[in-house]
């Protein structure tokens, strides 16, 4: 019985269309990969190669400042420029660009795998950062650094594969394709932060991968239990899966970290004991190419920095002129100007919504009816038909008090409101007036 969930929406999945589609190398290669110097929010990073360099399949390019992780070559081929390119987190970013030889030569000095469980701890989150790992769910923070600060913290880990956003099935796909190798790498993990208990966290509707996890875990015997959560949007977030597997609340101002427990991605997971089994640098990921303009949605294998319009290439292309564009889920995100940006580590989705999929979103505003709606869609018990009040009322002293520092910008207050009513933009706008008047304090 799938624990039930407080709040949330739930959007049509869609997931339909790529949940039957195995996970295929990105099929032609690309030409070009562009690399952005920043793809983790702990740190950029400065290359060590320069336009004319001849580099290897995981090779270090670049290499962190302040917590940030270390770059890697995603093909073989020649480096020919660095300089700022489209990113898909918006504006243009330094990347370095690299033509592709098509030889997937691997790269001679990838570090040996290690019997981690003999090494000093210190030393295992120093591979797992030399390695690249980032947060790849929607986030990017710096996995050695949450491990970090984690260890001796923690009762509870919880390895998220719940992947709430409608149309996305990467993790879902990864869990059926590599589901051993997923639980393998929660009790490494549950290991190395000291965690007396390890969940893997799997929406209820993901039937087929829960049975397949459950056989594997009867006949191997792992000590990680498999949690079915109920199947709402917004699960990717720390604070609602929390809720949802231990029933603890984080209280405002606090952190996963304060009740005990520590969330991390299934693929993150995945990646990380990739890099310390097998000596694997992050180069590639699993991405969802899917929507109702894609002519054959599919996941894909993709080399990191690889231009997003060659996975629509690979998809097919369109078969309707796209109404919006987006990396990552249709609920929380990005909406790209260009398909010239590239894949980055946390690019989970690409996805194109045709004008019939798009126009809800779009519907012309009307004024509120008191519904209440979206108090009860927002997982986080906030008011956001208070905030909307106070915005355009002009009543900005009324917003203290409101705990929007709360708000996990999951959108489902503007999903449920009948009247159209942009609320995730207006407590956007509202957490800004309240920051600024801090500041000017
Ligand atoms: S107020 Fe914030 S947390 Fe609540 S539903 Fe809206 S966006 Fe989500
Ligand atoms: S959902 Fe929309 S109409 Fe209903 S109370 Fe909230 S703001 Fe008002």
């Amino acid at each position: 019985m799938p624990i039930p969930y407080l709040g949330g929406v739930h959007p049509a999945a869609h997931k339909e269309n790529t949940r039957r589609k195995p996970i295929v190398p990105l099929d032609p290669a690309p030409k070009q990969v562009m690399i952005p110097l920043t793809m983790c929010t702990d740190g950029g990073a400065d290359p060590v190669v320069k336009p004319g360099d001849k580099v290897t399949v995981g090779q270090v390019i670049a290499v962190p400042r302040e917590e940030g992780v270390f770059v890697h070559a995603s093909v073989s081929g020649r480096v020919t420029e660095i300089g700022p390119r489209p990113h898909p987190w918006g504006g243009q970013w330094d990347a370095i660009v690299i033509e592709n030889d098509f030889q997937d030569t691997p790269c001679p000095d990838l570090p040996a795998p290690v019997d981690w469980e003999r090494m000093n701890r210190e030393e295992v989150i120093q591979r797992i950062r030399e390695a690249g790992i980032t947060s790849m769910g929607g986030g990017a923070a710096a996995t050695h650094r949450r491990i970090r600060q984690a260890v001796g913290r923690v009762d509870t880990l919880i390895v998220n594969a719940a992947q709430s956003e409608p149309y996305i099935t990467a993790d879902y796909r990864l869990l059926l394709e590599k589901g051993d190798q997923v639980l393998q790498g929660v009790q490494m993990l549950a290991k190395l932060l000291r965690a007396n208990r390890a969940v893997l966290a799997v929406s209820g509707e993901k039937l087929n991968a829960v049975e397949f996890l459950e056989r594997r875990l009867r006949r191997r015997k792992r000590a990680v239990e498999l949690i079915t959560v109920q199947n709402r949007y917004p699960l990717g977030m720390e604070k609602q899966i929390i809720r949802a597997v231990t029933g603890k609340e984080i209280p405002p101002g606090q952190e996963e970290l304060d009740v005990g427990c520590a969330v991390f991605n299934v693929a993150t997971v995945y990646m990380m004991r990739l890099a310390l089994l097998k000596g694997v640098p992050l180069t590639h990921r699993i991405v969802t190419v899917s929507g109702g303009a894609v002519t054959r949605p599919r996941n894909l294998w993709v080399p990191i920095g690889t231009p997003l319009r060659c996975l629509l290439e690979a998809a097919g292309g369109v078969r309707e002129q796209p109404a919006v564009i987006l990396t990552g889920g249709p609920m929380n995100g990005v909406v790209q100007q260009t398909l010239d940006a590239p894949v980055v580590k946390n690019t989970k989705g690409l996805i194109c919504l045709t004008e019939a999929e798009h126009a809800p979103a779009v519907q012309p505003e009307t004024v509120c009816v008191r519904c209440g709606h979206c108090v009860s869609a927002c997982p986080m018990n906030l008011n956001p038909a208070f905030v909307y009040r106070a915005i355009r009322m002009g009543e900005g002293h009324r917003l203290p008090g409101l705990h929007l520092e709360d708000c996990l910008d999951c959108g489902c207050c503007t999903y449920s409101c009948p009247s159209h009513i942009p609320l995730q933009s207006l407590v956007r706008q509202a957490r800004t007036i309240l920051a600024e008047g801090e500041a000017s304090q």
